[in-house]
């Protein structure tokens, strides 16, 4: 099948692209709409040429696998594309149906004139990227919409439908659905037939119109710097978009080209397309394709309306399922459904939801005190306290109750779900959902795959998980799968710090300077000092011989939890929430210096990050030696959606690769030579010793998600 579809009708050429799914705009794409052009202007019988897409996408721009080879660039490259359209001396249309991003919307802004359907979705998502629109939109499409949308659009990324430009001169018509059907090629017939014959107007003769557009551009700047947190791509964005108003077309688009290509080789860029094939990554599971059965999911039963438990029941709900919600006691479900409902309410406050709908999701919450209620659910998720007989009791009740075929997962933080899924009868239908804190928002989802866990049931839990938003990574069953053991081991190093001289300010602004949204004692005050000291006096009693971290037991036999109690590694404000210093934990940190005879010493900025996240690389580098990780991208992943991790730094593994890992292990091993240090805390990950060894970084392990060094090309898992 022929790239472009070529017909001719009533005068009219067709030029349909035919790059399926999304019309990607690669190299031979590129060459078809060239070749198919010169065709239709070398025809005597073709008096106006339409350029057309496929439902779903126009086009959705460039292909950004060709990134990282020569494609990309090869000739003709897109700007050159959208000038030759555009210097077509017969009419050309664009017909919109569908997405038409990025790179689609500059070649119809190539276009002479464009017609679209009222639903196609308009948006220039290049920032997402770290890069800015680099075939001529920063420049063409404020002479169509204006400098204020423009920017908007630009700087932000947002999709709009093609509706809301109505009034604006980016489209010519617009077409509204009649009925069901919304007839885009007889109205875009109807217009070329209407222009024929006409002066061609092209964008580029075409000004930007603005009363005070320096004026405009200076408050746009100030606004867009406080939400870039230290991003390039929205402020380099703005400095091409103004190009538009200050310079002539043809110097503007050789600002746009230059900024372009700057960010193109910045590693803010290749760590946020690091961080896109990730995910894309992620949802590809070991074992697994697109014919592993799945089992159907209507109903879900969550069983425990704490924290979490009403969390995970509104993220079904909001996906249309309807969830029983289990207590043990009526005080614990009324106060879950009440804080469900305050959830709610405040979105209807905000504005966010409608009244009704609210009332909606509300009513698709069943409670109950009686576990018999969970046996109509096609899967059951438990969220009950953290002990593993609590768990055993729930499972074996459960066990009981739930239908055939159901599946039972547990949201379980640090406990072997191998044990848990063997209190049934029926370990096959039994996995691990680990929700993040506050469930309804985070994105990440650990699936939890344990040793007898059935292929079916993992591909139903990333379809489920899909399903309500989130983004799934696979994990094998260890303690505290990937993210919280890896999160323990840069706990640990943060807490010894203090031990060595640093105080929780200093380590917090260190690493939130990196990029982290949150420093470890910020953090931890958030989540709840009682959990990580809960989890520290299991690990206390299963390695005796490991030295217990006083400081931070200390603060939490205070009852200094965090921001729940007022008081934590910081103070609090009733109403505010300011982290403040507070002397009572300055003094518990000098008296605990001086009970294990260390002189403090100023600690330097940059090892306190490279403690940080060379114990998380460590940590990860082992995670994958054992398989309990899929892939090196995964971890990225993992930390980019639950852990706060900057995400134009790509996540741990990618940092790592980026440092270099001779680089890594020779920090480590100053590390290591630490007079306190604890033993065996740095001893390199067999992986990291052999990928130095060979040269390689993280971005050669297998089925790495990233597209450096061509590691798009290996399919599958790590380990087959
Ligand atoms: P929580 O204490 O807020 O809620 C637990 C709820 O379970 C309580 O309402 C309790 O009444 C109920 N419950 C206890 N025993 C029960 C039983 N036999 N049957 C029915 N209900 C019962 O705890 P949480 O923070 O929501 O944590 C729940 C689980 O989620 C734990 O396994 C925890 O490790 C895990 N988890 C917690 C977080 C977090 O940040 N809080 C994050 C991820 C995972």
């Amino acid at each position: 099948m022929s790239i472009i579809r070529y017909t001719v009708d009533a005068g009219i050429a067709w030029l349909t692209l035919n790059n399926p799914p999304l019309n990607a705009l690669s190299h031979e794409l590129r060459q078809g709409i060239v070749t198919a052009l010169d065709k239709a202007l070398a025809d005597p019988k073709v008096r106006a040429i339409v350029l057309a897409g496929n439902d779903r996408a126009f086009s959705s721009g460039a292909d950004i696998k060709e990134f990282s080879g020569n494609a990309f660039y090869a000739e003709p490259f897109l700007p050159a594309v959208c000038d030759i359209v555009e210097a077509s001396f017969k009419p050309v249309v664009a017909a919109i149906s569908g997405a038409c991003m990025g790179g689609g919307l500059e070649l119809a802004l190539g276009c002479h004139y464009r017609v679209a359907l009222a639903d196609a979705k308009i948006s220039f998502p290049e920032v997402k990227l770290g890069l800015i629109p680099g075939a001529g939109g920063t420049q063409r499409f404020p002479r169509l919409v204006g400098l204020e949308t423009a920017i908007n659009m630009i700087v932000s990324g947002a999709t709009m439908p093609a509706a809301a430009f109505k009034g604006a001169a980016l489209f010519d018509v617009i077409v509204a659905k009649d009925g069901e059907t919304a007839d885009l090629a007889g109205a875009t017939r109807k217009f070329a037939l209407s222009i024929i014959d006409k002066p061609i107007r092209r964008v580029r003769g075409l000004e930007v119109k603005h009363p005070q557009a320096e004026a405009f551009v200076q408050f746009a700047r100030q606004g867009v710097a406080s939400v870039a947190r230290g991003l390039a791509a929205p402020l380099r964005a703005l400095d091409a978009v103004a190009a538009s108003v200050n310079q002539k077309f043809d110097s503007g688009i050789a600002t746009e080209q230059k900024i372009f290509g700057e960010l193109m080789v910045s590693d803010e860029s290749k760590a946020l397309r690091h961080a896109f094939f990730a995910e894309r990554a992620a949802s590809k599971v070991r074992g697994l394709d697109d014919k592993t059965a799945q089992r159907k999911i209507a109903s879900v039963a969550v069983v425990g309306a704490g924290t979490m438990g009403g969390g995970i029941a509104m993220n079904f709900v909001n996906a249309g399922v309807p969830v029983t919600l289990l207590e043990a006691r009526q005080d614990a479900l009324d106060r879950g459904l009440a804080g469900i409902r305050k959830n709610y309410e405040g979105a209807v406050v905000k504005g966010k939801m409608k009244p009704e709908d609210a009332a909606k999701r509300v009513a698709m919450i069943t409670p109950s005190l009686d576990f018999s209620a969970a046996k109509n659910a096609d899967l059951v998720i438990e969220a009950v306290f953290e002990d593993l007989n609590v768990k055993k009791d729930v499972f074996k009740r459960l066990d009981a109750v739930a239908k055939r075929g159901a599946i039972l997962a547990t949201n379980t933080s640090t406990l072997d779900v191998d044990r848990i899924a063997a209190f049934t009868k029926r370990p096959g239908d039994v996995l691990g959902l680990h929700f993040f804190s506050p469930a309804n928002i985070m994105r990440l989802l650990e699936v939890v795959r344990a040793k007898k866990t059935r292929p079916d049931v993992l591909a139903t839990a990333m379809s489920v998980a899909r399903k309500i938003g989130k983004t799934a990574v696979v994990s094998g069953v260890c303690d505290g799968f990937i993210g919280n053991r890896m999160i323990n081991a840069y706990s640990q190093q943060a807490l010894l710090m203090l031990e060595e001289g640093a105080s929780p300010q200093q380590v917090d602004k260190a690493i939130e300077k990196f990029g982290f949204a949150m420093g470890p004692f910020r953090m931890s005050d958030l989540a709840g000092n009682d959990i990580s000291w809960h989890i520290r006096k299991r690990h206390y009693a299963e390695h005796p011989r490991q030295r217990p971290l006083r400081i931070a037991d200390r603060v939490c036999e205070l009852g200094r939890f965090g921001q729940k109690t007022g008081l934590g590694w910081y103070r609090y404000e009733p109403g505010k929430r300011d982290a403040l210093p507070d002397p009572v934990v300055d003094g518990i940190i000098a008296e605990e210096r001086k009970a294990l005879k260390i002189a403090p010493r100023k600690i330097p900025d940059a090892e306190i990050v490279d403690r940080l996240l060379f114990a998380l690389v460590n940590e990860g580098a082992r995670i994958l030696d054992e398989g309990i990780a899929q892939r090196a991208s995964d971890i990225d992943v993992v930390y980019l959606t639950g852990y706060g991790f900057p995400v134009h730094r790509g996540g741990p593994m990618f940092h790592a690769s980026r440092v270099g890992l001779k680089a890594v292990l020779r920090r480590m091993k100053e590390f290591a030579a630490n007079p306190h240090a604890e033993p065996g805390f740095w001893k390199p990950a067999k992986l990291i010793v052999q990928l130095a060894a060979e040269g390689k970084t993280f971005d050669d392990t297998p089925g790495h998600g990233s597209m450096t060094k061509g590691s798009m090309k290996k399919k599958g898992g790590r380990r087959g």
